[in-house]
């Protein structure tokens, strides 16, 4: 038990290791296989050792060897966060296929979440092929509320075989979650008049869908933009009252648009908030606690 979490923790650090090379690349456009990585800052290529997951970063004090260029935190928060999360799954699944199905869905939802952070994009090059892998995974091991099968059963008087019932629960959630979504995203314009949320979350909530199927979408569209609102509120009222852009609200005013203080809040409520970042904790939380808070 103790050596199998263990081989859990340092493969999920490995896989890490690979996601944050798609979190930097994907939404460069850039090759995911080659070449090796690099600095960015300098271009030199880097050793196999100092390329080691959380331990490279933590013995070079997160600095190039060759140039002294700083590396970002997020490498090893990454690596450790997978390796996390692969423990949790193998406590929480054991060595099921079940595992593997939640292992996929936790590198998906973490190259989304924290590209979704870092450069507020949602790359169709990973919500695609997730949503096609969560359908497939989906026949295998179906979405814990059986809402298909229950389904076909009082309209159709049919018993559906199991892996189609996986695979209708998970098309049942995708079109879900993509819906809603797309409603809430219509809504926000309406109210606010600008765009709050791209296509991306759109699709990522289709991907989500279809690996958790009705309830867990429905649980994951509450608890994302719950801790949305909350976070973002939090952060539009820190940026206010830190003064932020004090200056161009100053030279605003001035020019008659309004008072300073009005300008400043409105300047601070455009803050862009990565929703599809808030969606990935809400669906981290509904795969992993969801027992535990009754949504599975
Ligand atoms: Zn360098």
């Amino acid at each position: 038990m103790l050596i199998a979490g263990i081989f859990f923790f340092l493969f999920g650090m490995v896989i890490g290791s690979f996601l944050n090379v798609c979190i930097t690349r994907i939404p460069e456009d850039v090759s995911i296989i080659l070449p090796g990585s690099r600095c960015p800052k300098c271009g030199g290529a880097i050793k196999f050792y100092d390329n080691v997951p959380v331990f490279a970063w933590l013995w070079l004090r997160g600095k190039c060897r060759a140039c002294d260029a700083p590396i970002s935190a997020m490498y090893p928060l990454v690596e450790l966060a997978t390796g996390l999360l692969f423990v949790a799954a193998f406590l929480e699944y054991g060595i099921t296929q079940a595992a593997v199905k939640w292992l996929f869905f936790t590198c998906f939802i973490i190259v989304l979440t924290i590209t979704d952070l870092r450069v507020r994009l949602l790359p169709d090059l990973v919500t695609w092929p997730g949503f096609a892998a969560g359908l497939v995974l989906s026949a295998f091991v179906p979405p814990s509320d059986g809402f298909a099968r229950s389904l076909s059963w009082r309209l159709l008087h049919q018993r559906l075989q199991p892996h189609a019932a996986g695979l209708v629960d998970g098309i049942l959630g995708a079109a879900f979650g993509s819906f809603l979504l797309w409603g809430l995203a219509a809504g926000y314009k309406f109210v606010r008049k600008r765009e709050g949320m791209g296509l991306g979350d759109v699709k990522m909530m289709a991907m989500v869908g279809a690996f958790v199927g009705l309830r867990g979408t429905f649980w994951t569209i509450l608890l994302g933009s719950l801790l949305g609102s909350v976070i973002g509120l939090s952060v539009v009222a820190g940026l206010y009252l830190s003064g932020w852009k004090r200056g161009l609200a100053e030279r605003g005013s001035r020019r008659g648009l309004g008072t300073a203080n009005a300008l400043r809040w409105t300047i601070a409520s455009q803050y862009q908030l990565p929703l599809g970042t808030f969606l990935g904790i809400g669906a981290l939380a509904i795969v992993y606690l969801g027992p535990v808070i009754g949504a599975d």
